[in-house]
């Protein structure tokens, strides 16, 4: 989300002649785009912050900024009292970015936190950095409607808005012809897409944009994340189900396996329900990937209840998981309502059990690959060795084999897998792909 949201500012920005930099030493403008979903997020940020200070004191016309999440949180700290920064910028207020550095310009603060209803930067036309050619992401809509009692999301990025339908479809054709072969489509809440054409007043729906999108091209892959179990209808599944370009993995964050707990988090479904959608997942599209978010440590939960979550995790068999342990930010419904009773140590502890549990899960998931041939889009070289390229398959695994002659980053490649680790599948090229 934080790195599509650079892109944004990165164009909105090349428009007054700024370009990205990876020297530090060269850059007239810092800008650290900052997230505030959990405590250390911000404390990173907030270090980052005080490292460029001791550069701009070399530097004096060296301007530095905020943008995302913390600006809208952190702004009159960072600004005043702090002074760590010249501009804080909210999360739909990029487009001010040209006059603000005017005012800062001036020698004036810039600050714009406005949070809007309807900002989507639906035409701007990202600058992808860093990019491997290959793979990209689309944002489709911005902000949140739910009320997670541990999140701060609503409070930071605003009400949900979805972006025009066709200017989605658009970006996706132009990355095609720029040679990406995949992208992702992002949303908080990608389930609750609904965008309604002002001219004829159709509503295009989640399902309907993936399809229009995966229809841009057969060589186009297809992902989004983030899938809401409350949410993701069996329209969507039949949509992956009928598109071989739409890839067979969902992100399904299920945060706790315990009803309480879940309706505690107000998350909306139960136990039960979240099983449900498992068991649609593997009717529907039996070779669908699942992965997953877990928070451990909420406030009140007990041994028993966290041993739901581990079960669940058995359950639901996740190929990966990104696992936190609770941590409370102010305004959020939980620290008004909740008091964060679960120790430090416990929270900590019942984290390393579910980190533990899904280490070996991933393990046997991946496992269970060794003999098949999947197809990979070879996304560069691998981390490891130059002589290696590394892609992913269908179900958003890494894969690594060796380099052949004639494939390059961007080719599709039939791969038989040799080995797995718990993090990476490693194989060699069978034969070059018919699609
Ligand atoms: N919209 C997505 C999640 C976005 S935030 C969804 O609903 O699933 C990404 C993840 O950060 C969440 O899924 C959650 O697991 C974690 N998270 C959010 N707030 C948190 C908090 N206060 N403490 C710990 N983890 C948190
Ligand atoms: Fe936060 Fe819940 Fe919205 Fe996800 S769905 S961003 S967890 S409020």
């Amino acid at each position: 989300m934080n790195f599509s949201d650079s892109e944004i500012v990165a164009s909105i920005l090349s428009e007054i002649h700024y370009q990205p930099t990876r020297d530090l030493d060269e850059a007239d403008l810092i800008l650290i785009n900052t997230c505030s979903i959990r405590e250390k997020a911000e404390e990173t940020a907030r270090k980052r912050l005080s490292a460029f200070q001791a550069v701009k004191k070399k530097k004096p016309e060296l301007l530095i900024g905020v943008l995302g999440c913390m600006a809208e949180r952190l702004k009159t700290r960072f600004l005043e009292e702090e002074k760590l920064v010249d501009l804080v910028v909210g999360p739909d207020a990029y487009r001010d970015l040209p006059s603000l550095l005017e005012v800062v310009e001036e020698g004036e603060k810039g600050i714009n936190v406005f949070l809007s209803k309807e900002e989507t930067y639906a035409d701007i036309s990202p600058l992808r950095l860093g990019s491997n050619g290959v793979t990209a992401f689309i944002s489709i809509m911005r902000g949140c409607d739910n009320m997670c009692s541990f999140c701060v999301v609503p409070f930071t990025r605003g009400r949900e808005r979805s972006r025009d339908a066709f200017s989605i479809v658009a970006e996706a054709a132009s990355l095609y012809d720029q040679g990406f072969r995949e992208v992702t489509l992002l949303g908080q809440n990608v389930d609750s897409y609904k965008w309604a054409n002002p001219e004829t007043g159709d509503v295009v729906s989640f399902a309907r944009l993936l399809e229009m999108t995966a229809l841009v091209h057969p060589k186009l892959r297809v992902r989004f994340s983030t899938s809401h179990p409350k949410d993701i209808t069996d329209e969507v599944l039949h949509t992956i189900a009928a598109y071989p370009n739409i890839c067979n993995y969902i992100h399904l964050p299920v945060q706790s396996g315990n009803s309480r707990i879940l309706e505690m988090m107000n998350r909306t479904y139960d136990r039960d329900w979240y099983m449900g959608r498992i068991e649609a997942i593997r009717r529907i599209i039996p070779e669908c990937a699942v992965s997953s978010d877990i928070i451990t440590g909420f406030c009140s939960e007990t041994e028993a209840e966290h041993q739901d979550t581990l079960s669940m995790v058995q359950y639901a068999d996740y190929c990966m998981s990104y696992m936190f342990a609770y941590s409370e930010r102010p305004g959020t419904l939980a620290a008004r309502k909740y008091p964060d009773d679960v120790p430090e140590e416990v929270k900590k502890r019942r984290l390393q059990e579910v980190i533990q549990l899904q280490t070996q899960v991933s393990f046997r998931h991946n496992q269970r690959d060794i003999g098949k041939v999947v197809e990979v889009l070879v996304e560069g070289n691998s981390k490891r060795s130059d002589a290696d390229f590394c892609g992913r398959n269908s179900q958003n695994k890494m894969v690594v084999f060796p380099k052949k002659p004639g494939i390059q980053p961007g080719d599709y490649v039939q791969v038989h897998i040799l080995d797995a680790t718990s993090a990476t599948l490693l194989g060699q090229i069978a034969e070059p792909s018919k699609i």
